[in-house]
């Protein structure tokens, strides 16, 4: 799409372009290139295992290193159709594991007068290991990993959810595919660029992990400190105890909680219910524990979830998923260069407020909670007053525009199904990490969204109307 077609109107663009339909009348026309943009959906052959012989039944089980011990999959993997980015849920099916959907019956009431019954039925998942044991809920997993010492799989490889079809993949179609890979082989999956749409090449980005420094002696200065005094655990297991893991016990600092201090419920990797405004500590480079068994390790790791960057119908450019997804899975965190509130708003002043396009709020102790950007929205007079009464404090921005990830390019749905969330590995609230989470159940070939959080009628002469299209959209972005 682009702005020779008569039925659009480009009101704004840029890399995260905002583009609205000038005329509603022209569904067909969205339906069209809709499909143009549609994702094939492929299964992978999910490998039988069923001549591993059952080493030792549900109720003994001792597993250890001999239980994986006959297991060989170097054929397997050196079949064509496994050497394609798959979910990080196949890689078990690949690894000697059989994951299967069980029906569990349950006696509902029994009413003693008519003798009747009611039954009611339950699905699960259940993970059987190569020895035969089998796994019914994450913990399950977690210490059949640690037994058995395998090291190729993680429990980011495992979920329970019912939604998830490991063995699915959207692809697209290959003649649209721009570049192989977005994050130039920095993350570990590749990030190729679609564009089915136009000529458009992929957007000319500074791919980046994790935070990096403006030239500003405050954020140098603050970086410095991050660096010399981060504090870590003396684990040597997987980080699972709040009573001996210290990065564990330092989530409960008051710190590093806003005036609610509650502590994120951040259970075995996944988010199951927390505010916006909480954080929690995670390890970092200096604990002792394992990499890839740490179960305090997830938003500081790299991305795992195959996805692509694509040109949208109306949004600009992107992200989308090529596998299912469970409801609470870490996606990725937003990166990007830190900058003083001070300059992100002499930006705005000298680049008009399309500079705060990617800006991300990071100030824990405020109370206020993630969102896309922050500093157009308060009144930039009142601003420069408390930056002097906190000039011994500088305040923190995070802007993606000079480089940063993936996440940069997902776009605003006020219907999202994801959510961001901060963490941090240091004792600097200034400085916490924003990490996405699904919200709920992602089919793959969807596009990623999650909701940037601007107030409307908060800019006074500015106008956002939002394209996300969706049943709830509240029509306005700012
Ligand atoms: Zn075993
Ligand atoms: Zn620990
Ligand atoms: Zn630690
Ligand atoms: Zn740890
Ligand atoms: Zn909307």
């Amino acid at each position: 799409m682009s702005s020779a077609n008569p039925e659009f109107m480009r009101i704004k663009q840029s890399l995260h372009d905002f583009v609205i339909l000038a005329n509603e009348a022209e569904p067909d026309a969205i339906e069209n290139i809709e499909k143009v943009n549609k994702v094939e959906i492929i299964e992978l052959p999910i490998p039988d295992w069923s001549h591993l012989p059952i080493k030792h039944s549900f109720n003994n089980c001792y597993c250890s290193p001999d239980c994986i011990a006959d297991l060989n999959n170097e054929k397997l993997l050196l079949r064509p159709e496994y050497q394609v980015q798959y979910s990080p849920y196949f890689k078990p099916l690949l690894y000697g594991f059989v994951r299967k959907e069980f029906v569990m019956v349950f006696d509902e009431k029994k009413d003693s007068k008519t003798l009747f019954t009611e039954l009611s039925f339950d699905k699960t998942i259940i993970y059987q290991a190569p020895c035969g044991i089998r796994l019914g809920q994450m913990e399950n997993v977690v210490d059949y990993l640690k037994s058995t010492k395998i090291d190729t799989l993680s429990i980011e490889n495992f979920t329970f959810s019912l939604d998830v079809r490991p063995q699915v993949l959207a692809f697209s179609d290959k003649k649209h595919v721009i570049c192989e890979d977005f994050s130039l082989g920095k993350e570990d999956v590749k990030i190729p660029v679609v564009n089915a749409l136009n000529n458009e090449e992929k957007p000319n980005y500074d791919y980046r992990l994790g935070y990096y420094p403006s030239d500003e002696p405050e954020v140098l200065e603050a970086f410095e400190k991050m660096n010399n005094s981060r504090s870590c655990c003396s684990c040597t297991d997987n980080c699972l105890d709040y009573n001996i893991c210290e990065c564990k016990k330092n989530s409960t600092k008051k710190q590093l909680l806003n005036s609610t201090n509650k502590l994120m419920r951040y259970k075995l990797k996944t988010i199951l219910k927390s505010s916006t405004k909480d954080a929690s500590f995670v390890c970092n480079e200096h604990c002792k524990c394992s990499k890839t068994r740490c179960l305090n390790r997830v938003v500081h790791n790299k991305i795992n979830i195959p996805m692509e960057l694509f040109k949208t119908v109306n949004k600009g450019w992107g992200a989308r998923t090529l596998v299912d997804l469970p409801r609470g899975l870490f996606v990725c965190a937003y990166t990007g260069q830190i900058i003083t509130d001070k300059r992100s708003i002499e930006q705005i002043k000298a680049f008009g407020p399309d500079a705060d396009k990617y800006y991300c709020w990071l100030n824990l102790d405020d109370g206020i909670g993630p969102r896309k950007s922050d500093t157009s929205i308060r009144n930039l007079d009142d601003e420069e007053e408390t930056l002097i009464d906190r000039e011994n404090t500088a305040r923190f921005t995070l802007d993606a525009k000079p480089g940063g990830n993936i996440a940069a390019f997902f776009n605003h749905s006020c219907d999202p199904n994801m959510q961001v969330r901060y963490f941090t590995n240091n004792h600097d609230a200034r400085l916490p990490t924003v990490a996405l989470f699904t919200t709920c159940y992602v089919q793959a070939g969807q596009e990623l969204f999650w909701d940037y959080g601007y107030e409307v009628g908060t800019v006074e002469g500015r106008i956002v109307l939002c394209s996300c299209m969706s049943p709830k959209c509240r029509g306005r972005l700012l």
